[in-house]
């Protein structure tokens, strides 16, 4: 076991001290990152490295180096040369192990100036946490900074030709604030060194700080025993509202308080206690069903989006559509027609996914999207970018009607639900024998992940699969959306 407390251990300590603990003394109870927070990973090392080519010369002591003792070594010989840009540079002090993303040695003014590199488009106190203790760690043992600089996303960056780093990033002077962060650091890494040595796992009750500023990695530790539809299972509302009640002892929905509470809250509660299957609120229902004409469209696009825009006219974090499936119905006496269309990786979707919707979407018709606003936002996206499709584009995206909306709304609810209001969740709660369970990719995370696998995916045999499974889940989402149209048209001329 690693003596050191590095950098990421330190922070861990700041969110939690048993998750501190339970890091260095039960690291089997961690659960490996999931492929999708993997391929996060992934891209903040590709924003890193992408930084690092700003420096031309710049020497990465990780690559010269493979063990920690070998790059504090190095890092010293360089360091008292003070000549070349540092990456990765390794230091430690009271055995606090940092290794800082890049050192610029600033000449005959001395000093280094330190940058630390961030995958999001803006700053962040837990950035600044970081910062900090880097900044310590390397001004303890005798290295003088002067000045910090953060370097995160610049959201207004659009790609022309070759990614640009010297526009790609924005660059924010964050000296003053991490001098002002020393304060108390000496007596937190003491504290933490304690934390370390001690035999048993620390007691600490769930809180807050399990979200913030990350999901803890132990939460299938300390969140196990929670009874069934906890009161944290409650839909929206404020985490430290139900934490509040949670140290009361109100531990479930069941028994929550419905006074002051929105109504949707109200009606999950409400449902907990009375058992009603579905509760309709006929009016409300009948009107929101009064807007649906024929020709029906039911749309859902799939997207990604990526820190380094891969595409000209792509800023970073650009959702771009990939796949598009439609459900379209002329009449109610006629069976609805499927249209799909999905863009290989590596190709720029963005033309071919608005050709095939701007060519089948029927004039005049009723747009029907679940969670609507990303599929609004993809068909004024598209109009944009291709004036010969606007028209139809325009249309479909003024015409959009939100499913998620009567759920939403309260105008229906059934305890099996959850509170829960995503697809997923709703159409097995109404339409019967349909759901996701049977899906390889059932989730929009999912969908991201096997679209990125394509890239690097070598057998075709197994990139077709991929691409089937892709298709499935984008064609359930607007057939479920179809069966639900019909499941609320058949609960909105029921009696209450
Ligand atoms: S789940 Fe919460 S209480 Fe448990 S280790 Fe993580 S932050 Fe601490």
């Amino acid at each position: 076991m690693s003596t050191y407390l590095s950098k990421s251990l330190f922070m861990k300590g700041l969110q939690c001290e048993k998750a501190l603990w339970l890091t260095k003394h039960e690291p089997d109870l961690k659960p490996l990152p999931s492929s999708f927070q993997q391929a996060r990973f992934d891209e903040g090392h590709a924003v890193g490295n992408l930084a690092k080519t700003c420096f031309e010369n710049g020497i990465d002591i990780a690559q010269k180096a493979s063990t920690f003792t070998q790059r504090l070594s190095l890092t010293q010989t360089l360091l008292s040369a003070a000549r070349s840009t540092l990456f990765e540079a390794t230091v430690s002090y009271m055995g606090v192990l940092v290794m800082a993303d890049i050192l610029i040695p600033n000449g005959y003014s001395g000093g280094w100036t330190l940058i630390e590199v961030k995958s999001a488009t803006s700053e962040k106190a837990v950035f600044l946490d970081d910062i900090a203790v880097q900044y310590w760690v390397l001004t303890r043992s005798g290295i003088r900074i002067s000045k910090v600089e953060l370097w995160v996303v610049n959201s207004n960056y659009e790609r022309k030709g070759p990614i640009d780093p010297v526009v790609f990033f924005k660059r924010m002077d964050v000296t003053q604030s991490i001098r002002q962060r020393q304060k108390g650091l000496y007596e937190q890494v003491q504290h933490f060194r304690t934390v370390l040595k001690t035999k048993t796992r620390p007691e600490v009750a769930i809180g807050p700080q399990c979200f913030s500023p990350y999901d803890c990695d132990f939460m299938n530790v300390c969140w196990a025993n929670l009874p069934e539809n906890s009161v944290f299972e409650l839909a929206g509302l404020h985490r430290d509202k139900k934490f509040e009640w949670f140290e009361k002892g109100i531990t479930t929905v069941a028994e929550v308080p419905t006074q002051g509470l929105p109504l949707f809250q109200q009606i999950q509660i409400n449902a907990e206690n009375e058992d009603h299957g579905v509760r309709v609120n006929q009016p409300e229902l009948q009107q929101f069903l009064a807007q649906l004409h024929y020709p029906l469209a039911c749309i859902d696009f799939e997207g990604f989006q990526m820190a380094l825009p891969p595409f000209d006219g792509l800023k970073p974090y650009q959702q771009v559509p990939f796949l598009v499936s439609m459900h379209i119905q002329h009449s109610p006496d006629e069976a609805p027609v499927h249209i799909e269309k999905m863009v290989s990786f590596g190709e720029d979707p963005r033309y071919l996914i608005a050709e095939v919707v701007a060519k089948n979407i029927p004039k005049n018709a009723c747009v029907v999207a679940y969670s609507a606003a990303y599929e609004k936002s993809v068909l004024h996206q598209l109009a944009q970018l291709f004036p010969q499709f606007s028209e139809p584009l325009l249309q479909a995206a003024q015409s959009v009607i939100d499913l998620m909306t009567p759920f939403q709304k309260g105008f229906v609810y059934s305890k099996k639900m959850r509170g829960k209001l995503s697809i997923k969740s709703v159409v097995p709660a109404f339409v019967e024998g349909l759901s996701y369970a049977d899906l390889v990719i059932a989730d929009g995370e999912m969908a991201v992940l096997a679209y990125s696998q394509l890239a690097t995916e070598a057998n075709e045999a197994q990139k077709k699969e991929l691409e089937r499974q892709l298709r499935d889940y984008c064609t359930r989402d607007t057939y479920a959306m179809m069966q639900l149209i019909q499941a609320l048209q058949k609960l909105g001329v029921q009696q209450p």
